[in-house]
């Protein structure tokens, strides 16, 4: 882990002395293109887009993400100081740039994920991001993180700019403890690697990946139970993409299903026919409601989570050993998952009748 972070310091290191700052008129020339065709990219990866792609004033390559790596703001600073670049040439270039850039076909992942009810955060520049476009949508790997135990979605990082050995994005979707789906990417991900479902063995063209936190680890001190709220959402996500892209519930398997040799992965932990059969029962509009939390206790203590402010938030807070602002904010979820987590408890960051009788045992 330490390892890793000292590599994503080094490679940010040199990602912003390619873009250049906000103060050196001579960086700004390169903040006009994306890292030169024949270099590393910011992802250490050679270019693999051929010449003939490459952008004929620059010769520098026109892969979507590495033409987002300048930003209007730096732009803007560096002009003024530049002799050699006139604004306004300098602007509609920037523009033409931005306009080019490819947005790639899974643009309408976060209006399906919102129509069936789900909770959605898009993450900066997932329209562009992706190793090429997708081919065909033919239907949904469902992967776990095998990250943290701790945290809503901590493995976001790693799933968006990838890791050491295997370049991001490394999944087109994350879903958080609290059923929260995050979008990464609307192209191709690395995610499925070599393998067979129902036929189809270009994994990474022809199925989109959801990642969702968890440890993976079924017993022991790092046993991850899967929070109901977090398997509702994972079962209604993958029924709504399975509805838009017309496809039945057997097109979405389990990366354990999926990959080959047999006994490759083992993501993710729970049954897949179960799942699939609570996925048809979604798409049919048979399936029973979700099991909501209870929004007051037997005591009448409301249920209460992240946004929340009050007495009963300090008195919260008292317990798990944070500051007594009276705001539920995202240190305080973070301690009480934690203390969820040491009681034996889904650690869901939320406080129901459950954890509020923990809380006052
Ligand atoms: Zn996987």
């Amino acid at each position: 882990m330490a390892k890793k972070a000292s590599k994503s310091k080094e490679r940010s290191r040199r990602a912003s002395k390619t873009r250049g700052t906000g103060k050196n008129a001579k960086a700004s020339v390169r903040v006009l293109g994306s890292p030169a065709h024949e270099e590393d990219h910011i992802d250490g990866l050679r270019c693999s887009i051929p010449r003939e792609r490459s952008d004929p004033l620059t010769r520098r390559c026109r892969r979507p993400e590495a033409a987002l790596t300048y930003d209007d703001s730096e732009v803007e600073g560096n002009s003024g100081s530049n002799p050699g670049f006139d604004d306004d040439v300098v602007q509609d270039y920037v523009r033409y740039r931005m306009e080019e850039a490819m947005v790639f076909s899974l643009v309408w992942l976060p209006r399906v994920l919102l129509d069936a009810g789900l909770k959605v955060a898009e993450q900066p520049g997932w329209q562009t991001r992706g190793r090429g476009d997708v081919g065909s949508t033919k239907g949904v790997i469902c992967h776990h993180t095998a990250g943290p135990k701790i945290g809503n979605m901590p493995s976001l990082g790693i799933v968006t700019h990838g890791r050491s050995d295997l370049p991001g994005p490394l999944a087109q979707l994350c879903l958080g403890r609290d059923g929260t789906f995050f979008v990464v990417a609307a192209g191709r991900c690395n995610h499925a690697g070599v393998g067979n479902w129902q036929g189809i063995t270009s994994g990474n063209t022809n199925f989109i990946g959801i990642e969702a936190e968890n440890t993976g680890v079924m017993s022991g001190p790092k046993a991850d139970a899967w929070p109901a709220i977090q398997m509702d959402a994972y079962r209604r996500g993958v029924a709504a993409i399975l509805k838009k892209i017309r496809a039945n519930a057997i097109m979405c398997c389990g990366h354990k299903e999926y990959a080959l040799p047999v006994g490759r992965k083992d993501d993710p932990t729970f049954d897949m026919g179960e799942f699939r059969s609570q996925v048809a029962a979604i798409m049919a509009g048979i399936a029973p409601n979700p099991s909501m939390i209870p929004a007051i206790d037997s005591t009448g203590r409301p249920t209460l989570r992240r946004g929340d402010s009050g007495d009963l938030v300090n008195a919260i807070q008292a317990k798990v050993g944070v500051a007594e602002t009276g705001h539920f904010d995202a240190e305080t979820e973070a301690r009480l998952r934690n203390f969820q987590t040491n009681h034996g408890l889904v650690p869901d960051g939320i406080v129901g009748p459950r954890t509020w009788a923990t809380l006052a045992s």
